[in-house]
C-alpha cells in the first residue's frame, strides 16, 4: 500500500502558531523525509464556507494567505500538491453518498462539532452543510486514500467519523479482500502542548475565530507586543514571589518550541527549560525575562519565515499558479478514486458493458 497524505487548513485566515506546531510544521518534516508516496495538501474553502456562507469574499481573501504561508513555512511544490477544495468536484459527489452511511444520532455526538457550534453560536439554526462537515472531511480524505493525517488533537472526531464511514462503505459495497477505500490515521504532535496550542490570552486552543493569534506573518513589533502582553501567573507580582506553571502560557510556548540549544543562544544563565522552569517555581525569575527568551526562540522560527513570504508575495501569479497545478493533480487523483467508488456502488451504469448485455439477454428471453 501506498503511504499517502493529506491534511490542510480552512482559508478562514492567516496561518498561526497554532496550526504551526499542530500540524504545518509536521508537514515539513514529513515532505522532506522522503517516506511518501503523494502528499496532498488542501485548502478548504468549501468546508470553510459551511460556517461562513454570507461571508464569500472573507473566503475568497484568504485563500492566498493560506498559500503564501504554506509555501512560506517550507511546503515545497514539487513535493505536495496543494490544492483548493471546491475545485475538485469529485469531493462533493463522495459527500452526497457518504451521507448515506452517517446518521443525524452520529453526526450530533461529535465532540468538536459541538464545541464549534456553541462558539457561533448555531445551537437553535444549524446550516445543514455545517452540522455535516465532517462527512465532507472523509470525502476530503478517502479521495486520495490518505493513510496518514497529520492534524491538531480538535481533528481526532474527524477522523474517527471518516474510519467508520470507510468500514460502512467497504463492508456493504466492496468484496472482501477488495475494499476500494483506505481507513487513515491521525498523526497527532507528540508533544501533547503541540497537538492544542493555547491562545496568547491562555484560553485552551488559539483559534482564528477566538482572535488571540500569534500569526506567522506577524511583523516583529506585533509578535513582541503579544508576547510581552501573554498571560502568566496573576500571582507572581514581584520577582522574589514563587511563580506557578499551571496554566503559564508563556512556559506552555516555550515547552512547544524552546531546544536545550536556545539557551545557550539566547538565554545562558539555564541549561535547559526544566532548570528555568525551576527557577521559577523557587521564586527570583522575572516574567519579562522569561517573554525576552520566548521572543528570541519564536523569532529564530518566524523571522527565516516571515522573509520567504517577502519572496513569493511579489509574485502572487506564479502561487495561482502553483495552486492550479497542484489541483489538476488533486482532481485526477480523486477522479480515479470516484470511478472506483462509482464501480462499487453499482451505479457506472454507461461503463458496465455487461450490464447492458445481461439486461438485453433478460428483455430477450422474456420477450420470447
Ligand atoms: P477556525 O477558527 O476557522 O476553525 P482554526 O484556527 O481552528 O480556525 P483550522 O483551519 O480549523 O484552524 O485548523 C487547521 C489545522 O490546524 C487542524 O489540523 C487543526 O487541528 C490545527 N490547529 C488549529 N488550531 C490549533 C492549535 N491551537 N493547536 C494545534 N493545532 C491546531
Ligand atoms: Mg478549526
Amino acid at each position: 500500500m501506498e503511504n499517502i497524505i493529506l491534511t490542510g487548513d480552512r482559508p478562514t485566515g492567516r496561518l498561526h502558531l497554532g496550526h504551526y506546531v499542530g500540524s504545518l510544521r509536521r508537514r515539513v518534516e514529513l515532505q522532506n523525509s522522503g517516506e511518501f508516496d503523494k502528499i496532498f495538501i488542501m485548502i478548504a474553502d468549501a468546508q470553510a464556507l459551511t460556517d461562513n456562507f454570507d461571508n464569500p469574499d472573507k473566503i475568497r481573501d484568504n485563500i492566498i494567505e493560506v498559500a503564501l504561508d504554506y509555501l512560506s513555512a517550507g511546503l515545497d511544490p514539487s513535493k505536495v500538491n496543494i490544492f483548493i477544495q471546491s475545485a475538485v468536484t469529485e469531493l462533493t459527489e463522495l459527500t452526497f453518498y457518504y451521507m448515506n452511511l452517517v446518521t443525524i444520532s452520529r453526526l450530533e455526538r461529535n465532540p468538536t462539532v459541538k464545541a464549534e457550534m456553541q462558539l457561533r453560536n448555531f445551537e437553535t439554526s444549524i446550516p445543514a452543510g455545517f452540522f455535516t462537515y465532517p462527512v465532507s472531511q472523509t470525502s476530503d480524505i478517502t479521495a486520495f486514500k490518505a493513510t496518514v493525517v497529520p492534524v491538531g488533537e480538535d481533528q481526532l472526531p474527524m477522523l474517527e467519523q471518516a474510519r467508520e464511514i470507510v468500514r460502512k462503505f467497504n463492508a456493504t459495497y466492496c468484496e472482501e479482500g477488495k475494499e476500494v477505500l483506505v481507513e487513515p490515521k491521525a498523526l497527532i504532535p507528540e508533544n501533547s502542548v503541540c497537538s492544542r496550542l493555547p491562545g496568547t490570552d491562555g484560553k485552551a486552543k488559539m483559534s482564528k475565530s477566538l482572535g488571540n493569534c500569534i500569526y506567522l506573518s506577524d511583523t516583529p513589533e506585533e509578535v513582541r507586543q503579544k508576547v510581552m502582553s501573554m498571560y502568566t501567573d496573576p500571582n507572581h507580582i514581584k520577582i522574589t514571589d514563587p511563580g506557578s506553571l499551571e496554566g503559564n502560557t508563556v512556559f506552555t510556548y516555550l515547552d512547544a518550541f524552546a531546544k536545550d540549544e536556545d539557551f545557550a543562544k539566547f538565554c545562558p544563565d539555564y541549561k535547559n527549560l526544566d532548570e528555568m522552569k525551576e527557577h521559577y517555581q523557587r521564586g527570583g525569575l522575572g516574567d519579562v525575562k522569561v517573554k525576552k527568551f520566548l521572543l528570541a526562540v519564536l523569532e529564530q522560527e518566524l523571522a527565516p519565515i516571515r522573509e520567504r513570504r517577502k519572496q513569493y508575495e511579489k509574485d502572487i501569479p506564479a502561487v495561482y499558479e502553483i495552486l492550479k497545478k497542484g489541483t489538476e493533480a488533486a482532481s485526477a487523483e480523486a477522479a480515479k478514486t470516484l470511478s472506483e467508488v462509482r464501480a462499487a456502488m453499482r451505479i457506472n451504469y454507461f461503463d458496465d458493458a455487461e450490464l447492458i448485455a445481461s439486461q438485453q439477454k433478460k428483455f430477450n428471453s422474456t420477450a420470447e
